[in-house]
C-alpha cells in the first residue's frame, strides 16, 4: 500500500494528471487512498484465502450438461465483489459505473492478482468485454450489455483461439451466416477460452471472432460478434439458452481456479459488433486492455512471491554469515545474511517496484489518452500507451517468471513442495508469457509496428521524456549514478534502432532475430527511467531517516548495479543478427 501511494502521489502526481481531465478532476488523494485501502482489504481478506483452494480443487466440468463448477468460495467472493461495486470502478456512469480513472482499477487488480490470479481473471476479462462493447457496440448493444457487465451480474470472455490458429488469427474458420432479424448464426469451435463457462454469474457475454460468407481471406476477413450464453430481452431479463456450449476444460500447469474452456458454437445467435471484416480492429480494444492486464497479473505475482520469500528469509536459519555470526545467540544465522539470497530477493523487489511504477505510468497515460481535455494531449498519450503496452506485457511477465523462480529458490526445497504455496506462483506466472499474444509476438509488435514502421516517432516521444529528466537532473551530482547510465542507454538505443532498421531493409529476418532482446532493452530503458524518478524522490527525503526512502534508494542502486547491466549483453546478442539463428538447415534440427 505504501509503495502504491508513493508511486501514485510522490513520483507521478496522479491527482495532478487527473486534474487535466474534466471527468476525473475531483479525484483527490484522499479518495484514491480510501479506495486502495478498501481494495487491499477485499483482496487480502476475501480473495487471498481462495488461492490455494482454487489451485488444489481446480474447476470441475460436468459432461452431462456442459456446466463448470468453480472452486469452493469463488462464487461467494465474486458476489461480494459485484455487490461492493468493484466491477464498476472505472466504468462509464451512463451505464452505472463510478467513472473513476483506469489507473485506480489497475491498482485494484494488482492486489487481486497478488491474492489470486485465477479468480481475478473472471472479473478482469469482464472489464475487457465492457471496454470493447463500449467502444464498438451499437447503442442497443451498449444499452443491453453494458449495465450488466458494469454491475458484474454478467461476465465476459474473448473467443479468438481455435485449435489450428492461435497467433495467426487470419486462419480462423468459425463461420457467421446472416440470420433472420438482422442477427447472425455462428458455427465453429474455439479452444482455450478463459472463463468460457462457470457458475459465478447468471449470463456470460462472449465476444467471438468469426468470418462472414463474403470475407476476404486472412486477417482482413475477420468480424466480431457478441454471443450471449442466454439471449436477453431488451429489459435485460434472460431469454432462451443460446447454442454456445462448453465441451470440456483444460488440465493445465497453473491458474487451476480459472476455467479454460473449449467452446462449441452450433448455429449460435450473435450480433455483429463494429463493421464487417473489421473485427480484429474492434477486438484490439479488448486485447490492448488485456495486454496491460496480463502485465499486471505478473506484477501481482512478483509482489506476493517477494513478500513471502522475504518473510521466510528473515526466519530461516542456515549457516553463518561469511563475515562472522550475525545471530550468535541462535544455532545459525537467518539466510537473509547471505549475499546470494539478497540478490534473489532484491531482484524480485526491483522487478516488482519497477514494474509497479511502469504500470502506473502507463495507466496514467491511458487515462490521459481517454479523458484529457486537450486533443493533442490525448493523441500524445495514446502514442506512449501504444509503445509501452507490449513492453508492460512482455517485460513484466518475463521478469515475473525470473522473480517467482528466485523466490522459490529462496525457500530451497521448501519452495518446491506445495506446503508454502510459492510453487503455485511460479506455475501461475508461466501462462502470462503465452496468452494475449506470446511475448515473441509482443516483441514483433514493438519493434516492427511500433518502432520501425513509424521510423521511431513513438520511441522519440518516450525519449523526449527521458531527455527532460536528464536535463532536469543532469547537474544534480547526487543523481549522477542514475542519470548517467540512463543517458548512456538512451543514446545507444538510438543507434541500435537505426542499425536494426538498416539491416532489416536487406533481410526481414533481422527484425525477428532482434525483437525479443530489443523489447528487453526497451523494458530496461523504461525501468531505468522510472527507477531514476523514484530515486530522485527518495533522495529528496533522504535526510528524514524514513526507512521507506532508505529501502527505495538501496533498491534503486541494486537495480542500476545488478540488473540494468544486462543491457550490455542484450546489445551484443541483438547485433549478432539473424545469421547464427538461420544458418542451421531446418532438417538438421
Ligand atoms: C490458459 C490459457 C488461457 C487462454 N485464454 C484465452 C482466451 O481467453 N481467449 C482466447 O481467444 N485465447 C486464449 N488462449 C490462447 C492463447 O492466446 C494462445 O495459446 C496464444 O495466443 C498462442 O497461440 P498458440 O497456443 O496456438 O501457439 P502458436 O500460435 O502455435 O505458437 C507456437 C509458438 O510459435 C511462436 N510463433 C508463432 N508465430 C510466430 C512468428 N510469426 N514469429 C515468431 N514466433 C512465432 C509463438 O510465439 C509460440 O512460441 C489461452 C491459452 C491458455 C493456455
Amino acid at each position: 500500500m505504501r509503495d502504491l501511494r508513493f508511486v501514485l502521489h510522490e513520483v507521478f502526481d496522479a491527482c495532478g494528471h487527473f486534474a487535466g481531465s474534466p471527468a476525473h478532476a475531483d479525484v483527490d488523494a484522499a479518495t484514491v487512498d480510501a479506495i486502495l485501502e478498501e481494495a487491499g482489504k477485499f483482496a487480502s481478506e476475501v480473495v487471498l484465502p481462495l488461492n490455494a483452494v482454487g489451485d488444489a480443487q481446480g474447476c470441475r466440468f460436468d459432461p452431462a450438461n456442459g456446466s463448470v463448477r468453480t472452486p469452493t468460495g469463488f462464487k461467494a467472493a465474486y458476489e461480494q465483489f459485484a455487490a461492493g461495486g468493484w466491477a464498476s470502478l472505472a466504468c462509464d456512469p451512463v451505464y452505472g459505473g463510478q467513472g473513476l480513472p483506469v489507473t485506480l482499477n489497475q491498482c485494484l487488480y494488482e492486489m487481486l492478482n497478488s491474492a489470486s490470479q485465477a479468480w481475478a481473471m473472471y472479473p478482469g476479462l469482464t472489464h475487457g468485454a465492457y471496454e470493447c462493447l463500449h467502444a464498438h457496440g451499437t447503442p442497443a448493444q451498449r444499452a443491453l450489455f453494458l449495465p450488466k457487465l458494469v454491475s458484474g451480474e454478467w461476465t465476459g470472455t474473448m473467443c479468438l483461439t481455435e485449435a489450428h490458429c492461435g497467433t495467426d488469427l487470419g486462419l480462423l474458420r468459425t463461420q457467421a451466416l446472416p440470420a433472420d432479424g438482422g442477427g447472425y448464426s455462428l458455427t465453429g469451435s474455439k479452444i482455450f477460452i478463459s472463463s468460457g463457462e462457470h457458475d459465478l454469474a447468471a449470463n456470460i457475454v462472449h465476444l467471438v471472432l468469426a468470418r462472414l460468407p463474403d470475407a476476404p481471406a486472412g486477417s482482413k476477413g475477420i468480424s466480431l460478434f457478441v454471443v450471449p450464453k442466454f439471449r436477453a430481452h431488451a429489459d435485460g431479463s434472460l431469454g432462451e439458452r443460446n447454442a454456445i456450449r462448453c465441451g470440456g476444460i483444460e488440465h493445465k500447469m497453473g491458474i487451476h481456479g480459472n476455467a479454460t474452456c473449449q467452446m462449441h458454437l452450433d448455429a449460435a445467435f450473435g450480433e455483429l459488433v463494429g463493421e464487417p471484416h473489421q473485427g480484429l480492429k474492434a477486438m484490439f480494444v479488448m486485447m490492448n486492455a488485456a495486454r496491460l492486464g496480463v502485465g499486471n497479473q505478473s506484477l501481482g505475482l512478483t509482489e506476493v512471491a517477494y513478500q513471502n520469500a522475504a518473510a521466510y528469509a528473515k526466519e530461516r536459519l542456515q549457516m553463518r554469515s561469511l563475515t562472522g555470526a550475525k545471530a550468535p545467540q541462535q544455532p545459525a544465522d537467518p539466510i537473509i545474511v547471505h549475499p546470494d539470497v539478497r540478490r534473489m530477493l532484491l531482484t524480485a523487489r526491483a522487478y516488482a517496484e519497477g514494474g509497479r511504477a511502469l504500470s502506473v505510468f502507463t495507466a496514467l497515460m491511458l487515462d490521459r489518452s481517454l479523458a484529457a481535455a486537450d486533443e493533442a494531449e490525448r493523441a500524445e498519450a495514446a502514442d506512449l500507451v501504444a509503445l509501452l503496452t507490449p513492453v508492460v506485457k512482455a517485460f513484466l511477465t518475463d521478469n515475473a517468471w525470473i522473480a517467482t523462480s528466485h523466490c522459490l529458490q529462496v525457500l530451497g526445497g521448501h519452495g518446491y513442495v506445495r506446503e508454502w504455496g510459492i510453487e503455485q506462483f511460479v506455475r501461475d506466472a508461466r501462462i502470462n508469457m503465452i496468452y494475449e499474444g506470446t511475448n515473441t509476438i509482443q516483441s514483433l509488435d514493438l519493434l516492427g509496428r511500433k518502432v520501425l514502421a513509424d521510423r521511431g516517432a513513438r520511441l522519440k516521444k518516450f525519449g523526449a521524456l527521458i531527455a527532460q529528466l536528464i536535463e532536469d537532473e543532469g547537474v544534480n551530482e547526487a543523481m549522477a549514478e542514475f542519470i548517467d547510465p540512463l543517458a548512456e542507454l538512451a543514446k545507444s538505443m538510438t543507434s541500435l534502432t537505426t542499425e536494426i532498421g538498416m539491416k532489416a531493409l536487406a533481410n526481414a529476418d533481422e527484425v525477428g532475430a532482434a525483437s525479443v532482446d530489443y523489447l528487453r532493452l526497451v523494458g530496461h530503458l523504461a525501468f531505468a527511467y522510472v527507477w531514476a524518478r523514484m530515486a530522485k524522490v527518495a533522495l529528496d527525503h533522504a535526510a528524514e531517516g524514513d526507512d521507506f526512502y532508505v529501502a527505495k534508494l538501496a533498491t534503486a542502486r541494486f537495480y542500476f548495479a545488478r540488473l540494468l547491466p544486462e543491457t550490455a549483453s542484450l546489445m551484443r546478442t541483438v547485433r549478432s543478427g539473424a545469421k547464427p539463428l538461420m544458418a542451421l538447415d531446418d532438417s538438421l534440427f
